[in-house]
């Protein structure tokens, strides 16, 4: 046992499972006795960010594919033919072709990613949940969208679904990526941090687990705002996080700010510079909250700036070694 292994021991008695930070996998592992894979699906809904309803533009880094340009289409509010359920093994076929090789368990999380999948009519979303929910082979749901977007009726969906079926699981994803309001005035995310909030209060009183979607690196911020920012989510009652750097793809505002003047843009020039940023955030983290993601992914057709980070097991591989190499461990400096 090395020293890193000692101090992780000390501040939880989780099972890591070899990782400097409490992982999905070793989340999955613990829980439900296997890793589980994720298959990201495209319900066709969209966004109060995009539709004109706050705005036309979305936020300013995200792209046309609504945060989700590798996830499977399912399903559209228009559609009237094909069977959902098909087209959900379907994206589970092509998703385990995909893996093939690679470690993964019997079972996959139904993850709605791209755009706000709880904005729409509530008989649709109980149409696409439930065809989830309904697959053996699903171990639960994963529901990517905004604390605005939690009306009533939707809450009691969830709510009401999580008892029906009480051996699936329901997440909810919650993008925040700061909570400095100049950052997300400039950032265009159109929601205050007291609408988090109560958001976060909404599923707290529903049972709900919640991820709490962060971005490292956005414009105007240093790691003092990223560490405020951590800061804050280990006073609330999250139960993980995912931590990615920002992304400037091509066909965002942010793209064509970076393309007149990348100096301003944020993110990170080099891998080293993103790691001692990360390793940061995760040292504050409380080492309860799981970790879902360290990095991102951006299709390479539209990744703009930062070009190394489309090596995703490169930057993986760096943080694990560095993180050993520091003796640095999620919760290092947790100040709780
Ligand atoms: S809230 Fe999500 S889907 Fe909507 S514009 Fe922002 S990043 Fe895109």
């Amino acid at each position: 046992m090395n020293k890193n292994t000692i101090q992780i021991q000390r501040t939880t008695s989780v099972n890591w499972h070899g990782k400097p930070y409490y992982s999905l996998d070793a989340y999955c592992k613990n829980t439900y006795g296997e890793k589980l894979y994720k298959v990201a699906l495209n319900a066709g809904l969209s966004c109060p960010n995009r539709d004109g309803t706050l705005g036309k533009g979305g936020c300013i880094f995200c792209s046309a594919g609504g945060s989700g340009d590798f996830a499977a289409p399912i399903e559209s509010m228009d559609s009237s033919s094909g069977n959902i359920s098909e087209r959900l093994e379907e994206a589970f076929r092509i998703s385990q072709n995909a893996l093939s090789g690679k470690k993964t368990g019997s079972r996959f999380i139904a993850y709605f990613q791209a755009y706000t999948n709880t904005y729409g009519p509530v008989p649709y979303l109980e149409k696409i949940y439930r065809a989830a929910l309904s697959m053996p082979s699903a171990a639960g749901i994963s529901i990517a969208t905004r604390p605005d977007c939690l009306p009533r009726p939707v809450m009691e969906l969830l709510i009401r679904l999580k008892k029906e079926y009480p051996d699936k699981f329901i997440w909810v994803e919650l993008g925040l990526q700061t909570i400095h309001q100049p950052t997300a005035s400039l950032i265009r995310r159109g929601y205050s941090l007291p609408c988090f909030d109560e958001g976060l209060c909404r599923l707290e009183q529903g049972d709900i687990p919640v991820i709490v979607h962060m971005i490292l690196g956005l414009p105007g911020e240093d790691l003092s705002h990223m560490l405020a920012s951590m800061d804050y989510l280990n006073t609330k009652n999250v139960q993980g996080v995912k931590l990615q750097l920002l992304h400037i793809l091509k066909g965002t505002d942010l793209g064509t700010m970076w393309k007149k003047t990348p100096s301003g843009c944020g993110s990170f020039a080099s891998p080293e510079e993103y790691l001692d940023t990360l390793i940061a955030c995760l040292e504050r983290l409380r080492p309860g909250i799981v970790i879902h993601r360290v990095t991102g992914d951006a299709p390479k057709s539209l990744l703009l700036f930062p070009l190394w980070s489309a090596d995703k097991r490169f930057v993986l591989n760096s943080l694990h070694q560095e993180m050993k190499k520091r003796g640095s461990f999620q919760g290092k400096h947790f100040a709780g």
